[in-house]
């Protein structure tokens, strides 16, 4: 894992920030650059469009933060700044980070995600909102009754642009971009870029600088990461088994599907404290509710889809745990980038669990991380059932061809 002080030599002082700025970020205890803040701020503070790289946990939000802060005119209460990402959690972390580093300025900001009250919503608009921060859905919604006025954008970002296309806010996020001024300074932040995000990038950006600290090769020094054989009805145990051997200060279980979360959290609820569930079908305010006791540390053990894990930024977690391999293999990626912190020194512990029919999924996986991932046994439990001995059958014998000879 990259540290602070194993980050390049560039300080925040070297970026021809504002005082404020630097202030602000003397306050956030950020002392030196993250490498993506390193790479990518020269070129997002010049107003390039720049792509970048990276995945959560690395510090790419404040790579954008900073340059939308240094942009904008206080003077002027116009929406200056527009950010979409992909979930409701996702932008109100970005909306946190923005008032963190806003701190020392009077820069107003605005969450506009759905399942929160639109009205509340409308009347922050109606104050006047210079960074507005959302979820393709809300933000169209709200351009369509005409509360949130892009023309005087002078940045947008695409944050998580591989997820938002992967749960298809694709029409939403061009008709927005159609929308904005074109000039502009466009900044996409992507942990992967597969070519539908490179679509949009060459679509809607001028000549991007493209910044690639894709963190694989980071990710795997700060996670262990592990392979559990197991067999799908002995799941649960090797969950209880191994969560007793690893005793995590936090861990984040991903299932695949909500119902399997449901399934899984049922199994759980009564019988052992600090458990939670998190899913897109649940309420937002129960969402919510959750999120800030994972964050507070209330909740030891959470089970979630991956839509609503990703992004989640607790400092906390120290294990995540694939009951059901993930589907696609950046979603593994997104997974296991949810421990080994930045801002966290101990190295995190990542687990999958394989069935004997995944193996194959396994190596895509392996070879998306270009990495192996080492075996894991949990003493005293048997995770699965030797494959039995095939019976034993006869070879068949090949069916006799009567003696006969061809025609002469
Ligand atoms: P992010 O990748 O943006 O989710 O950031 C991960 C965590 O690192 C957040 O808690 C940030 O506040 C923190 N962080 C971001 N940049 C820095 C920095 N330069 N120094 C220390 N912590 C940072």
């Amino acid at each position: 894992m990259q540290t602070r002080n194993e980050t390049p030599e560039i300080g925040f002082q070297d970026l021809g920030l504002n005082e404020r700025t630097l202030k602000a970020l003397k306050q956030a205890k950020f002392e030196s650059p993250s490498p993506i803040q390193a790479a990518f701020l020269p070129h997002a503070l010049k107003g390039r469009d720049c792509t970048g790289q990276a995945r959560t946990g690395t510090g790419k939000t404040a790579a954008f933060v900073i340059p939308i802060l240094e942009q904008i005119d206080l003077e002027d209460s116009k929406t200056q700044a527009l950010v979409l990402a992909p979930t409701r959690e996702l932008s109100e972390q970005v909306a946190e980070e923005a008032k963190r580093l806003a701190y020392t300025s009077t820069c107003r900001t605005a969450c506009l995600v759905g399942g929160r009250p639109i009205r509340k919503q409308i009347d922050d608009l109606k104050k006047g909102v210079q960074v507005a921060i959302g979820t393709p859905g809300r933000v169209i919604d709200l351009i369509n009754r005409r509360m949130l006025d892009l023309r005087n954008l002078k940045i947008v970002v695409l944050d998580e642009a591989d997820r938002m296309l992967d749960i298809g806010f694709r029409p939403d996020i061009e008709k927005i971009l159609r929308r904005c001024p074109k000039e502009r300074q466009t900044l996409l932040l992507s942990a992967t870029m597969p070519p539908p995000v490179e679509r949009l990038a060459k679509r809607y950006m001028q000549d991007p600088t493209r910044v690639d600290l894709s963190e694989d090769g980071v990710m795997v020094d700060s996670v262990e990461q592990f392979y559990v054989t197991v067999d799908a009805d002995r799941k649960f145990g090797l969950l209880t088994r191994l969560l007793r051997a690893e005793r995590p200060q936090q861990a984040l279980v991903f299932t695949r599907t909500k119902r399997g979360a449901d399934t899984l959290y049922r199994r759980f609820a009564g019988r052992l404290p600090h458990v939670a569930h998190l899913h897109g079908d649940l309420p937002q305010p129960k969402r919510d509710s959750t999120m800030k006791k994972f964050r507070a540390g209330k909740i030891r053990l959470l089970i979630a889809t991956d839509v609503v894990g990703r992004g989640i930024d607790v400092s906390g977690i120290s294990h995540i745990v694939n009951y059901d391999i993930p589907e696609y293999c950046d979603d593994y990626v997104h997974r296991v980038g949810r421990t080994g912190r930045l801002s966290s020194d101990d190295r995190g512990r990542a687990f999958t669990f394989v069935t004997r029919e995944q193996g194959n999924e396994l190596t895509n996986i392996e070879i998306r991380i270009n990495s192996q991932l080492t075996e894991y046994r949990v003493d005293d439990y048997e995770a699965f059932r030797p494959a039995p001995a095939p019976k034993h059958v006869e070879p068949k014998k090949k069916p006799e061809i009567p003696e006969f000879s061809f025609a002469s």
